[in-house]
Parts: C-alpha cells; sequence; structure tokens
C-alpha cells in the first residue's frame, strides 16, 4: 500500500483518479430517490472503497453503513485500505467485522462485514435497524449468505418503508444480470413511489485491450502447463516488465506450484529479471497477502498464484499478464445423495473474462488460456449460485431463527431446490435441533382458526446452535461437551477444526517433518492429535521458534489460539453453566460426545472382498470411502470398525478427514434418533441391537420417520 500519494489531494490518500469519482454526484442522487441502487463497475474502479465513503460523508443518510464481502480477506483488506486514505485508525470510523474477529468501535461508523456476519446480525435484528445503507458487494458471486442478504433486506425494506430511518441497499458488481435484481427489488404494489423503484447506474471502467492466446490442445496437467507458461511469459516478454497472475484452485495447489516456480526461478540465465513468487488465497496470512500489494523490487517480476479471490475481490496492481488454468474449487451438492463435495471443475465463460479482464487495468496485457478455444465455448454462461449447490441445514437454522417458519415462502432471489430444503429439515430433526409439529397437532390448530405458522420449530438446542457461528455439528459438538464434561477440549478441537492443518511437510526435510509429527500423533482420533499439537504449542509459551523446529505452522496455532479465545466467549453466552468441564486425560467423553453431535457422519468398515485397501461406507450416505492416508487411523491395525468422521473430501477419490475410531455400543445410547430405531428393528428379526447394527445400514436415515413429518410441513 502506500504507492501513487502524490496523486491524491490534501490530507487524505483517496485516488481521485478513479473512475467511480465522476459519478459521485450521481450515485448520491440516485442513493437519495431510491430505496434500491444497483451499480455495475469493472473491477478496481473504486466501488468497494469509494463509494460506501460518498454515503457514509452525506448528511442525507444519517446512521451507519455496512458494505458486505463473501470472503473475509477482502473485508479487512477493504477496511484497512479505506481506514489509510482517510488517515484514521482502522476499528474508529472505519472498521470491520469478520467470524472471530470484530475490529469495530463506538465510533465505527463505516463496517466492512462478511456477508456470513451480517447475516449473523439479522438473526438478532431482522431489521438491521442500526444501518441506514446497506450495500451487497460482489453480488454476481451468488455466494449463499449475500443471496439470503438479497431476502433480509427485502424484508426489512418492507419493514422499515414507512419508518424515519428508511433502509438504502446498494447491490455492486463488476458484472451483473442487472434485469434479474430490478426485477427482483421492485416493489409488487405499483405505489408510484421512486423509494419502490430500483435503479441501475452503470460505471465506466479504465480497461485497456487484451490479447487472448487460447492452447492448440488440450492439456493433460494444468498445473505444469501453468508453470511451463508463467516461464515462457517470463522469458519472451523481456521488454515488458509487468506481472503475471496465475488462476489456480486451492492453498496446497498453490503452495507445491509455489514451490515448484521458485526452483525453477534458481535455474534462469543471470541476465534474466528476477521472479518473485507470491501466494494468495483465503487462509494466507494477513502480513503475506500485503507482499502481493507491494510492487515487485527493482530488476524483478512478480508473478501472483491466486485462486478466484483475484478474480474481482482483490485488486492486484501491475498485472499485464495472465495465466488461466479454467478451473475453480467450488461446492457441489446433490440432495439425492445427500454428498457436498469441495470439488475442482472448470468455470463460466463470466469469470473467464473477468480473468482475462485482469491484464487490461494499467496498460494492454495478454491472457494465456490453457484451454482450447471450443472448450471455452462450451462452458456454461454464468456459474450457478451457491445456494443451488450446498446442503442447507445452516440455512434452514438461520431462516428459523429469523423467524422464517415457511422456508420455502422466503423471497430468495433463485429458490434453492426444495429436495435439498427438506433434506436440511431432515438433518436438523436428527440432529435435535428442529421439531416438526406432527401432522395431527397442524390440523387441530388449523380447525382451531389458529394462525400459527406451519412448518419446523427449532428447539432449545436449536435456539443455542444457531447462537454460534460454527456448521451445525460443530455448534452442537461445544453445545453438548457440557453434559459429556469435555468443554475445555470441545473448545480446542472445535477451533482447530476451524483453520487449515498446523502440520507442515517441506519437500525437502519429509523424514524429519513426519518424525517431528509422530509424537503428536494419535491412532485413537484425529481430534487427538488436534488436542495433542495445541496442548505443546501452550506449553511451549506459544513461540514461534519452536514452532518452527517441531514442523508446526506458527500462524496457524496462533490463529487457533485465537479462535478458541472467541468461542470461550461466545459459549458463555449459550451454556448453562460458566465453569467448563475438561476430560483431562480420558478420551472417552470426547469421542462419545462426536458421536452425540456427529451423528449423520458415521461410517462403519466394509469387510474385505479383494478390493485394495480398508474401506468404509458411510451411514447417512451409504457411500464407499477410505480414510484419508494423513490420518492417524489410516496406519492403526487392526483399521476400526466403526468411525466418526468431521468430513468427507473428493479429490481422485472419496475420504475421510479429522476421523476417530468410536465403540459401536455408543451409537444407539448417544445418537438413538438415527440408530435406535434401526436396532430395534433389525433386533425384532432375531438380532441383538448390537448384531444389527453390525450388519451395516439396511436404509438410508432419510427415509426415517423425521423425514416424512419434515417433507410434509416444509412443501
Ligand atoms: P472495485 O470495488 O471497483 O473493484 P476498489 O474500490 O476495490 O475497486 O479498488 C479501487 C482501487 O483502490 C484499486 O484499483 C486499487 O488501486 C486500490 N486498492 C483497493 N484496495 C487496496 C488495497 N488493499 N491495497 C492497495 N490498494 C488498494
Amino acid at each position: 500500500m502506500g504507492s501513487g500519494d502524490a496523486k491524491m489531494s490534501g490530507g487524505e490518500r483517496r485516488p481521485r483518479e478513479l473512475p467511480v469519482f465522476a459519478a459521485e454526484e450521481l450515485l448520491v442522487r440516485e442513493c437519495a430517490r431510491h430505496g434500491t441502487v444497483i451499480v455495475v463497475g469493472e473491477t478496481g474502479s473504486g466501488k468497494s472503497t469509494q463509494i460506501p465513503q460518498f454515503l457514509m460523508e452525506r448528511r442525507t443518510f444519517g446512521g451507519r453503513v455496512a458494505v458486505t464481502q463473501p470472503r473475509r480477506v477482502a473485508a479487512v483488506s477493504l477496511a484497512k485500505r479505506v481506514a489509510w486514505e482517510r488517515r484514521t485508525k482502522v476499528g474508529g470510523l472505519v472498521g470491520y467485522n469478520v467470524r472471530f474477529d470484530d475490529c469495530t468501535g463506538k465510533k465505527t461508523r463505516l463496517r466492512y462485514l462478511t456477508d456470513g456476519m451480517l447475516l449473523r446480525e439479522a438473526m438478532l435484528d431482522s431489521t438491521l435497524k442500526r444501518y441506514s445503507v446497506v450495500l451487497l458487494d460482489e453480488a454476481h458471486e451468488r455466494s449463499l449468505s449475500t443471496d439470503l442478504l438479497f431476502g433480509v433486506v427485502k424484508r426489512a425494506q418492507q419493514e422499515r418503508r414507512a419508518t424515519n430511518m428508511p433502509l438504502r441497499v446498494v447491490v455492486m458488481s463488476a458484472t451483473l444480470d442487472v434485469q434479474l435484481f430490478m426485477r427482483y427489488f421492485s416493489s409488487s404494489d405499483k405505489t408510484g413511489d421512486a423509494f419502490d423503484e430500483p435503479v441501475a447506474v452503470h460505471i465506466r471502467g479504465r480497461q485497456f485491450p487484451v490479447e487472448l492466446r487460447y492452447a492448440t490442445e488440450s492439456q493433460q496437467d494444468y498445473l505444469d502447463a501453468a508453470i511451463v507458461t508463467v516461464l515462457q511469459v517470463h522469458l519472451s516478454e523481456r521488454e515488458n516488465k509487468g506481472d503475471v497472475l496465475v488462476f489456480l484452485t486451492g492453498q496446497e495447489e498453490i503452495e507445491s506450484c509455489a514451490e515448484l516456480l521458485e526452483e525453477k526461478a534458481q535455474l534462469l540465465p543471470p541476465n534474466a529479471l528476477k521472479l518473485q513468487v507470491c501466494p494468495l488465497f483465503a487462509a494466507l496470512p494477513a502480513h503475506k497477502q500485503l507482499a502481493v500489494f507491494a510492487p515487485a523490487p527493482p530488476g524483478s517480476r512478480k508473478v501472483v498464484l491466486a485462486t478466484n479471490i483475484a478474480e474481482t475481490s482483490i485488486t492486484i496492481s501491475g498485472v499485464r499478464f495472465v495465466v488461466d488454468t479454467g478451473m475453480v474449487k467450488a461446492k457441489s451438492y446433490a440432495a439425492s445423495t445427500g454428498l457436498e463435495l469441495l470439488r475442482v471443475g472448470p468455470i463460466s465463460q463470466e469469470q473467464a473474462w473477468q480473468r482475462a479482464g485482469r491484464a487490461g487495468r494499467e496498460g494492454p496485457g495478454k491472457c494465456f488460456r490453457l484451454y482450447r478455444e471450443q472448450d471455452f465455448l462450451k462452458l456454461r454462461q454464468r456459474s450457478v449460485p451457491e445456494i443451488k449447490r450446498v446442503e442447507l441445514s445452516q440455512v434452514v437454522l438461520q431462516l428459523l431463527t429469523m423467524g422464517v417458519r415457511q422456508v420455502d415462502k422466503f423471497p430468495f432471489i433463485e429458490a434453492p431446490p426444495t429436495d435439498a430444503l427438506r433434506q436440511a429439515v431432515f438433518q436438523l430433526v436428527a440432529l435435535g435441533a428442529v421439531s416438526v409439529p406432527s401432522r395431527h397437532a397442524s390440523a387441530a390448530k388449523k380447525s382451531d382458526g389458529g394462525d400459527a405458522p406451519q412448518g419446523p420449530e427449532l428447539t432449545e438446542l436449536g435456539r443455542r446452535m444457531a447462537a454460534l457461528p460454527l456448521e451445525p455439528m460443530h455448534a452442537k459438538f461445544l453445545i453438548e461437551s457440557e453434559r459429556f464434561g469435555c468443554t475445555e477440549e470441545a473448545l480446542t478441537i472445535a477451533a482447530m477444526l476451524s483453520v487449515e492443518s498446523p502440520l507442515f511437510t517441506p519437500r525437502n526435510a519429509r523424514r524429519e517433518a513426519n518424525s517431528a509429527h509422530r509424537r503428536y500423533l494419535s491412532f485413537e482420533a484425529d481430534h487427538l492429535t488436534l488436542l495433542n499439537v495445541f496442548g505443546a504449542f501452550l506449553e511451549a509459551k506459544a513461540d514461534a521458534k519452536w514452532c518452527q523446529a517441531n514442523f508446526l505452522k506458527f500462524s496457524t496455532l496462533h490463529k487457533a489460539r485465537k479462535v478458541r479465545q472467541q468461542l470461550v466467549g461466545m459459549l458463555s453466552t449459550v451454556l448453562e453453566t460458566s465453569a467448563l468441564g475438561s476430560a483431562k486425560a480420558d478420551s472417552t467423553p470426547i469421542l462419545q460426545c462426536l458421536v452425540s453431535s456427529f451423528s449423520l457422519r458415521i461410517a462403519q468398515r466394509l469387510p474385505p472382498d479383494g478390493k485394495p485397501g480398508v474401506r468404509y461406507k458411510t451411514f447417512a450416505e451409504s457411500l464407499e470411502t477410505r480414510i484419508h492416508p494423513s490420518s492417524g487411523l489410516a496406519r492403526r491395525d487392526p483399521p476400526p470398525e466403526w468411525v466418526v468422521y468431521n468430513e468427507l473430501v473428493m479429490t481422485s477419490k472419496k475420504y475421510l478427514k479429522g476421523v476417530a475410531a468410536i465403540d459401536q455400543k455408543w451409537l444407539v445410547q448417544f445418537a438413538p434418533a438415527l440408530f435406535q430405531a434401526q436396532a430395534q428393528a433389525q433386533a425384532r428379526g432375531g438380532k441383538t441391537g448390537g448384531e444389527a447394527l453390525a450388519a451395516g445400514p439396511k436404509r438410508k436415515p432419510k427415509e426415517n420417520d423425521a423425514a416424512q413429518a419434515a417433507r410434509v410441513d416444509v412443501r
């Protein structure tokens, strides 16, 4: 940060040459007249940094301004940037609020938040009355929480319509289906009042021509192709010292690509420019992210290896060459299998254009597409919104907390699949977070003339789960830990599961790293390995040098420690007692607590049938998987019969990650909603409950009675 100060005016450092300044008066006028303004402007035109400031500075709007971002790094870096432009500290007039990190104060009037955090605020106050303006940025990304926020602000706008502080909404994007948003925000009852009619404002960006190059044949290995392309560009474009931006799919891929590129950079001819490799992904520690924004040192060229984070949400100056692998990592979910996977797949045409555009921000550029033109033409035009491809139990929990009983009636901008909603209700019923009034009771209410809304209802447990900013099963794990007397351990486990793996294995010191890691390894549960690592970290006084010597990532452990502290605070408002129980050296309560809260993530070992390796069948989806080779349990002999797992991931194969061995008896004891009915049914057939369970799941839990009930009422 900090380059180009000379162009900035007065005491502040706002870059007045940004295209958005030409539209300032128009934007302010339209916001005063209309309840909803849709702003479309090229990435880098100044939307996210400047428009919120325009609105905050005008008395007309009063109150506070919120700006949402789908990604936490964007929220944090924008707040820091705006504070820097205004020569103030972040947390003063300008602040940010992202999960586990609240940097706002009493004076904060401009708040950058992740969309998920604003949604949390809406769960406590559905009209968002502390804000006079809400800006929903990166709307084209159609992230899950932003999609829900469209509905939330629309409802809030209607409710605040007649008050002295109407809610103004600004939807911002680099590229947008404007018609969809205009229709969505138009008031259904034609009042004739301009406030009820949305308006669109287009901001002209500065875009230089970008020369497109396609691959002539399809690539076997896009990673390899990306490295070769970067080196070719670097060596052939000696005159043009512009930086290179490479779009990859995720952290691991970026880290291995960075290592390879750095190795190759050593072999460059001595007279060539140096290569400076900068990774950029969401989980990268803040100080390393800053390196991406800093200009390359003289005599060198920067190569930024980024996820789709650099498509629109983060602008990196100096880029003249883009290498587009055409791939992205995204979630996909099919209610029919109940399986949500993070998988690598092709981008949309719209994303490809955004990526190419990054090369033409500061001058003519070049974009190398590592796929053929005919393959580009086969890509879908726009990406499918997240709400249509993720598991929805957290969404349903949030909607119910906001008082939306008939979740399918919520004003979604595009509704999720009905099956996925039903499946989510089922999951919450199975977890005990939601109850579905019996058909009998609903009929009685109707004949009474009672107007109570029908549909699923939060239980006390569900209400407490919703108060924690965690996935439902993780939230239940923390709450249940009170009953099992292992809250201290559960807090550490939940915190450690919310960060990436703390183990660090450099390519040139694999053996040393593995032997260092072995000290913490548990063959009983990966959760216990995490506890061991965290315990050792605290014992070593959270020392960075100690981490390095033991092949552990200091920044990850440091983050986990901060997350844990925040969770302690949040949990204190949810638990019944203030004293936190500890299981001390006994792992049983922790494992039992896992069974009770992750009851939808249980798998049983399959008998050997000649196929290589030890395979497991997941109980909920009946899928064949294996334990991930990084797990301590993958090395256990004999392998455990029953396991509970934290996630199912799909790389080249399906793997269980975060695995713990459990006792089969605990299934009926601690997850009766799922396992008791089955055990009883099979016991009637002459087997004991245990034998029946050992015989394996006979039917998918989605077909059980709770699901049947849910199915009726969600419709
Ligand atoms: P938009 O929202 O239209 O993409 P932004 O308001 O995010 O545009 O950015 C406008 C300009 O401000 C960028 O082109 C960049 O030069 C600068 N900028 C924004 N954020 C940062 C940051 N964190 N560090 C340095 N410069 C930044």
